[in-house]
């Protein structure tokens, strides 16, 4: 007879880990030193990250939202996570299933929001909130008592889709001890951090998407070194390989191809390929049509294009990390899709080595979570884990001229800051202007804008005495913070960046492509745009020494200066960057000598009745004016 476990009433609650994923979620936590699955009542771990909304008000999820889906396609929202932090202007949205949109109404936040059971309106985060408000209360039913929660992003999660992933897990009751990227979960779940260093790749093939990951392991730390895939690339792609080979082979052709026909293939296609992953040959029946059989080896020929795509994946993200195939110590699969044979083998192949798979490929992320939430609870090993993420995309800020001044690179391990010092372009500028931005192209207009704000009330002073220092900061969440402050006043700001939507994958992936395809074009366009500030600022400068100090100019002087003036002004108007830096350096031969005399008039007139102590300080002083204006 089984024996039923007792809880234990005086028992701490229980910290779980969550792997929210688009096609399936689930909840783990570490018993016994180990961590385990939370299985529901039918001994199943997988929740199908799919919910219902019913006319009646109900909401269903998991594998009866699964089974609503046909009968209420436009209520049921399977892969919520593919829409988390995205607009709803996004073009992506609406390419992405039979969904309803709402508009948002004037003044409301720019996010998604689905259309259901009528006159419902829910955004993704709310969807999200479902699914974990399911896992919450399946591992309340094993473990009464639940502690806080570590929840799993892909790891190329921008700022916008972290944020909505923790808001819709405080949505749902979860105390967030964390977020953790998911190929760092599956690194923890097989331990790996006990091997101290190492290099390993992570090769996540879900329902719908591919992810693959370069760890770094170093001193028992993880860093992720890069990241790459294909936000369309999954299981999925080969069920409708298979589909399109079984209605071949049922003799339909498009005309006679009903939606309810395709469901019902693509049904029976799932089902064939899970079993192929251990039988050599399989019939597929769908219902109402003549028996096809299909052989292990034809499936493989089938999917073997999907495969050759992961390994493009792999590759760049190898590039990225400055690693060849040989450099990895481990391959770490993720993902249901890993269990197929041909992708195991095409993995062994690619990286020359038998990859890492006795952990439930299914499993593991979550597992890796459970071990996280474990440790962060303080109920684990002593022997603390650091985890290191990186950013996605660059972070810089607008400098004059619409340029991006990168402050934070791309793949820059979090939690991570960098310091970028900035002067005023006017004088008596008594505000900045501070916009960050997000990507890798050289021009403001080319990039994302993240956000933007005011750093108000600096004294009036000359152009370039100011010293603003700006600080980006990304947790380890991969959350910015932007800190500005003026070095000479000490006033300062803080603010949290919270877009109201984010970049998915494949627009990530498109703007570091367009950043490559533009590289040698931004560049132009920045050394234009940089060339035009400096001109104007040195313009401006000559023409008020004429002005002030006019009678210190030798004969012909005021006039060969003044053309100099026009000839750049001109020259800026143009678009040649290396005719306005030829016409820079023109003025500056044409003021040499009347700038040296000023000098000597500023000096002689700050030593009057000054001791020497103070002419030093402010000869230092104006040479740091000086310096200002050559950043
Ligand atoms: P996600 O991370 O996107 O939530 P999963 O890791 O749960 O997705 O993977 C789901 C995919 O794995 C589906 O396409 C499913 O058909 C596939 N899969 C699950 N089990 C098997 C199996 N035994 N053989 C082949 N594919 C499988
Ligand atoms: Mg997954």
């Amino acid at each position: 007879m089984a024996l039923f476990e007792i809880f234990d009433p005086k028992a701490p609650p229980h910290p779980i880990g969550i792997d929210l994923g688009t096609t399936n979620s689930l909840v783990a936590y570490v018993k016994n030193e180990r961590p385990v699955a939370v299985a529901d009542c039918d001994l199943e771990t997988l929740v199908p990250s799919v919910v219902a909304y019913l006319p009646n008000g109900d909401v269903v999820v998991g594998r009866r939202a699964v089974r609503l889906a046909a009968e209420h396609p436009r209520d049921t929202i399977v892969s919520a996570k593919r829409f988390m932090g995205r607009g709803s202007d996004d073009p992506e949205t609406r390419r992405l299933g039979p969904y309803e949109f709402a508009e948002p109404a004037a003044g409301e936040a720019n996010t998604v929001r689905f259309k259901v059971a009528g006159s419902r309106v829910v955004t993704p985060v709310e969807v999200s909130a479902e699914i974990l408000r399911a896992l919450k209360a399946q591992a309340e039913d094993a473990l009464r008592n639940v502690g806080g929660a570590v929840v799993t992003v892909p790891a190329y999660f921008d700022d916008a889709q972290r944020q909505a992933t923790k808001d819709a897990a405080r949505l749902a009751g979860l105390e967030v001890l964390r977020l953790l990227n998911e190929p760092t979960a599956a690194a923890l779940a097989y331990g790996l951090e006990k091997r101290t260093n190492g290099t390993f790749a992570v090769y996540d093939l879900g329902g719908g998407t591919f992810d693959v990951t370069i760890l770094l392991l170093d001193d028992g730390v993880f860093q992720v070194r890069s990241t790459g895939g294909d936000s369309q690339l999954g299981g999925d792609d080969m069920d409708r390989a298979l589909a399109r080979e079984l209605l071949a082979a049922l003799g339909f052709d498009e005309q006679r191809q009903t939606p309810q026909l395709i469901r019902l293939v693509l049904d029976e296609a799932r089902r064939a390929k899970h079993a192929l992953t251990t039988l050599d040959e399989v019939e597929a029946e769908v219902p109402g049509q003549k028996r096809v059989k299909i052989t292990r080896a034809r499936f493989e020929e089938l999917i073997r294009p999907l495969l050759e795509r992961t390994g493009l994946a792999c590759r760049r993200a190898l590039k990225d990390a400055g690693h060849k195939p040989a450099d990895i110590d481990g391959v770490i699969l993720v993902g249901g899709a890993t269990r197929v044979p041909a992708v195991r083998r095409y993995v062994a192949e690619l990286f020359g080595k038998e990859p890492l798979a006795d952990i439930d490929p299914d499993q593991v992320v979550a597992l890796g979570a459970a071990v996280q939430a474990d440790l962060l609870a303080g109920q684990g090993r002593t022997d603390d884990v650091l985890l290191l993420d990186v950013i996605p995309l660059s972070l810089g800020i607008e400098v004059g001229g619409g340029v991006v001044d990168k402050v934070l690179p791309r793949n820059s391990t979090t939690p991570c800051v960098a310091r970028a010092t900035y002067t005023t372009q006017e004088d008596k500028q008594t505000g900045f202007e501070i916009h960050v931005v997000q990507g890798e192209r050289e021009m403001v207009a080319d990039n994302r804008s993240l956000a933007r704000f005011t750093l108000k009330g600096i004294p009036p002073m000359p152009a370039g005495m100011a010293r603003l220092e700006v600080a980006l900061h990304v947790d380890a969440d991969g959350l910015l913070s932007v800190h500005a402050k003026e070095l000479t006043t000490a006033i300062e700001q803080t603010v949290t960046v919270k877009p109201s939507y984010g970049l998915d994958d494949a627009t990530v992936e498109k703007m570091l492509l367009d950043a490559l395809d533009h590289g040698e074009e931004d560049l132009a366009v920045r050394r234009l745009a940089e060339g035009r500030v400096d001109a104007s600022r040195i313009v401006a400068a000559a023409r008020k020494g004429l002005q002030a100090d006019g009678d210190l100019l030798e004969a012909g002087e005021r006039a060969r200066i003044e053309a100099a003036c026009d000839a750049l002004d001109e020259a800026s108007r143009g678009d040649e960057p290396s005719r306005i830096r030829a016409r820079i350096d023109a003025l500056d031969d044409a003021t040499k000598a009347f700038a040296a005399r000023r000098m000597n008039r500023a000096i002689a007139r700050a030593i009057e009745g000054k001791s020497l102590d103070r002419v030093e300080k402010s000869v230092e002083h104006a040479k740091g004016v000086e310096e200002a204006h050559a950043r």
